[in-house]
């Protein structure tokens, strides 16, 4: 996933790339990425090249809360300044700048590789209203109910009873 700046004239220019998540090579991760597809919003100056992002992705979760599998859309977008001569620009700290060789083409997958992983929740739940497992059967309670008993739990031993539903029971 290339843009060749040198070739293009001073001015902007649109590039739209579909791809598959298993092309940028993330690793191992608790989701997986599916199609994106991305625009780019390129504005050559010279040396200078601004781009602007727009990716849209397709992701594969599991609920933290449920374990169950579900999949989502992630819209992320965000901007990348590319220079060739970082001594002579000026630019804002908040700006994320790369640089690049002159004459080389722009390569875009670590800048979006970096992006998609910000855009990924810290907290994983299939929606907001998840009821997740229950503890001492392990039964998916958006699907159903359970018939453990719900004891009302001391806060000040809720520790300790959480320590005893996560021991494995025998029944
Ligand atoms: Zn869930
Ligand atoms: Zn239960």
């Amino acid at each position: 996933m290339k843009i060749n700046v040198h070739s293009l004239t001073d001015g902007v220019h649109i590039f739209e790339f579909d791809l598959d998540g298993s092309e940028l090579d993330l690793g191992k991760q608790d989701f997986s990425i599916k199609e994106i597809s991305l625009r780019c919003t390129v504005n050559k100056s010279d040396k200078n090249v601004y781009i602007a992002f727009r990716a849209r992705a397709k992701v594969g979760f599991v609920c933290d809360s449920c374990l169950v599998d579900f999949a989502d859309v992630l819209v992320e977008e965000f901007s990348i300044f590319y220079t060739s001569e970082k001594e002579t620009v000026k630019y804002d700290d908040e700006q994320v700048v790369q640089l690049f060789k002159p004459g080389t083409p722009i390569d875009l997958s670590n800048g979006l590789k970096e992006n998609l992983l910000l855009a990924i929740p810290m907290k994983i739940v299939c929606s907001e209203d998840c009821k997740g497992l229950c503890l001492s059967c392990g039964m998916n309670l958006n699907e159903d109910r359970c018939n453990c008993k719900k004891t009302v739990v001391d806060p000040r031993w809720a520790g300790l009873e959480q320590l005893r539903n996560e021991s494995p029971c025998i029944n």
